[in-house]
């Protein structure tokens, strides 16, 4: 179980690992050492170029990257931000630690927030929504980027799931204010554990940096004793860095991987009677970590998923609201659930209900969604079942027939 980052480790990321430990001083200052510049530094130089931001932050997890963008954009008490009730809960935990009061919406049948219910959801406090590009899919940029701009709304992205991922031709985590990425073991890419942040802002960035790193300018440079803000330690360690190098140099080559499997293996599967695959807002754009289909049926899709060995994708741990017990905690005793948040449990007249059931077109789509892996593989994200990158035609034929053999057998049940 793996991320395609992890399947496609090879010597790149041994020679660079070996460098660090050879040259540096394993975290991203290198004060005076060598000329060199840290693995860290680098990385984050290479993100820049490749994804096309002017500004990258690494830091040590997806988790610290969308509390870093939150902080960088001054969310805080009193604030609403609008994300999805299928997240994985760090998204939601990010939002809690401000302060801020997270608001769920529905998804549709993208996966992703349906931006007709975001706009439902927003009110005189919302400050920002946050995309969440579940699976590998970006969400519809275009009309949450709309709803933004009319309503005077920041854009966080959650893109932990979904790194070199594109919408209309720009890198997702580039077209909202911030873009929050995972280097987690699962993750596209990966350096065992890790993150970055995305912006064209100079202001943000020096602002997330500040946070990363005790109030310190970018890098250290010219930083004097008065820097402003309290920070925290969420920098990145340079042997993340040196993974998290040797992975990015090799975005194109895993993506290659996750599309051609990806597309070999729904080719192989064709028709699927009772259930089609799940929208894509930009068939062109996504990472191919996955193939997921939407069944007519909740009945079928549990049978099916479970003469596979795998989940629908409502049973899939904390990455679906009702199972987040957290949440309930949010809405009566705040400091229980999340110990720096000092804002009153909900901001609004109304508190925002998190109880099973209130977000009903998530629950159906989720009770009815099974993801295949073509690239993640992680049970507890419900794709324990599917193919992986080096799959040959003889594997990639075995579990089209497999899932056609459920499907059938689920249907008859
Ligand atoms: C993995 C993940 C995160 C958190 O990333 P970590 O590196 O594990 O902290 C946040 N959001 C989503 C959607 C994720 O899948």
């Amino acid at each position: 179980m793996s991320g395609p980052g992890f399947a496609s480790i090879d010597a790149r990321e041994r020679e660079y690992v070996a460098a660090a430990l050879d040259e540096g001083t394993l975290m991203r200052y290198r004060m005076g050492l060598t000329e060199e510049q840290s693995f860290v530094y680098r990385f984050e130089r290479a993100a820049e170029q490749e994804l096309g931001a002017r500004h990258c932050l690494a830091v040590n997890s997806g988790t610290s990257a969308l509390l870093t963008s939150l902080v960088a954009l001054g969310i805080g008490p009193g604030d609403e931000v609008i994300v999805p009730a299928y997240t994985f809960i760090a998204s939601i935990a990010a939002i809690a630690y401000c302060g801020a009061t997270p608001v769920l919406a529905e998804i549709d049948e993208s996966l992703t927030l349906d931006p007709r219910d975001v706009e439902r959801r927003i009110t005189a406090r919302t400050r920002a929504v946050m995309p969440v590009h579940m699976l590998g899919v970006g969400a519809d940029m275009d009309r949450l980027t709309g709803l933004a701009q009319e309503y005077g709304l920041l854009v966080i992205e959650d893109v932990a799931q979904a790194c070199g991922g594109s919408f209309k031709g720009r890198r997702l985590g580039t077209i909202g204010d911030m873009g929050a990425f995972s280097m987690n073991h699962f993750k596209v890419l990966t350096a065992g554990e890790g993150g970055f942040c995305l912006t064209d802002s100079l202001e943000r960035y020096e602002t997330a940096y500040a946070f990363h790193d005790h109030g310190f300018r970018p890098n250290r440079d010219g930083a004097v004793e008065a820097d402003a803000m309290f920070g925290l330690n969420l920098r990145m360690p340079d042997l993340s860095g040196a993974l998290a190098l040797a992975q990015l140099e090799k975005l194109d080559v895993v993506l290659e991987r996750t599309r051609s499997v990806n597309a070999r293996l729904g080719e192989a599967i064709g028709e699927v009677p009772g259930a089609r695959p799940r929208r894509l807002p930009d068939p062109e754009g996504h990472c191919a970590t996955t193939l997921t289909y939407v069944f007519d049926q909740a009945a079928v899709a549990r049978s099916v998923a479970q003469r596979l060995g795998t989940t629908t994708l409502i049973e899939s741990g904390k990455h679906y609201y009702a199972n987040m017990p957290q949440l309930a905690g949010l809405a009566k005793d705040r400091r229980k659930v999340s110990p720096l948040g000092s804002a009153a449990a909900h901001s609004g007249d109304r508190p925002p209900s998190y109880a099973r059931g209130s977000m009903p077109r998530t629950d159906s789509i989720l009770a009815r969604s099974i993801a295949l892996s073509t690239g993640m593989s992680d049970w507890y994200a419900g794709t324990a079942f599917g193919v992986a990158l080096d799959s040959d035609a003889d594997a990639v034929k075995a579990a089209a027939g497999a899932f056609h053999d459920a499907v059938e057998r689920g249907a008859r049940a």
